[in-house]
């Protein structure tokens, strides 16, 4: 078994969308081990910087919050695909050669995991292809860009998503992962009627040895 962490770190200067400093998180030790003999910290953080869980919330009025997400569906036979030599958009064309089915949580490892910087013209997946994957019933979509979409009015990819209670996590580090079948972890936090929340993600790699 192998373990692999795609999560970006959570650090003073990490890239945030639209390298909006709003967005950096801020860890404040309100007490030191030094001085107070014990270490204490906050830490204020835009629930979308880094890697995340979108809930319907997110885009949908009375939509569900991340503390009732199906960790279910989260704890997961997933399968990463490689598009990166795609720039721009993800169409159902792009999407079509993988034969996904229904079911699979699928992982985009695009040029996105290769840009140590925020990147305006990051890969992202456009509203024909979010249908394509709703209507075609995949569990969840990952992404290693900062958001699913970009720029699109009203946010169709996310809404046409959550509508078909697809999963939708972002801001994956997938550079260092080879295409294929893995079990995906990637647990939100319990925060109760918020509408994200940070994941520690991981792939787990099983190959059965035979003798
Ligand atoms: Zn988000």
């Amino acid at each position: 078994m192998k373990l692999y962490d795609i999560t970006i770190p959570i650090r003073a200067g990490m890239p945030v969308y639209k390298n909006d400093e709003a967005r950096q998180p801020k860890l404040t030790f309100t007490k030191k081990a030094e001085t107070d003999g014990v270490t204490s910290s906050t830490l204020e953080l835009d629930l979308h910087t880094g890697t995340h869980l979108d809930a319907p919330l997110h885009m949908l009025a009375g939509g569900s919050s991340i503390d009732e997400v199906s960790l279910a569906s989260l704890m997961t036979a997933c399968r990463v695909i490689s598009l990166t030599s795609l720039e721009g958009e993800i169409t159902p064309e792009t999407l079509i050669p993988f034969d996904l089915k229904r079911g699979d949580f699928v992982l985009f490892k695009t040029k996105n995991s290769f840009s140590e910087t925020f990147d305006q013209e990051f890969v992202y997946l456009g509203q024909a292809a979010a249908t394509y994957l709703a209507e075609l019933g995949v569990k969840g979509v990952g992404t290693d860009g900062l958001g699913i979409e970009r720029g699109q009015a009203g946010h169709p990819s996310h809404k046409v998503l959550f509508e078909a209670g697809c999963m939708v996590l972002e801001g994956l580090m997938l550079k260092y992962i080879e295409p294929g079948e893995y079990k995906l972890i990637a647990l939100p936090l319990k925060i109760v009627g918020a509408e994200a929340s940070p994941v520690r993600a991981v792939l787990v790699e099983e190959r059965c040895v035979s003798e």
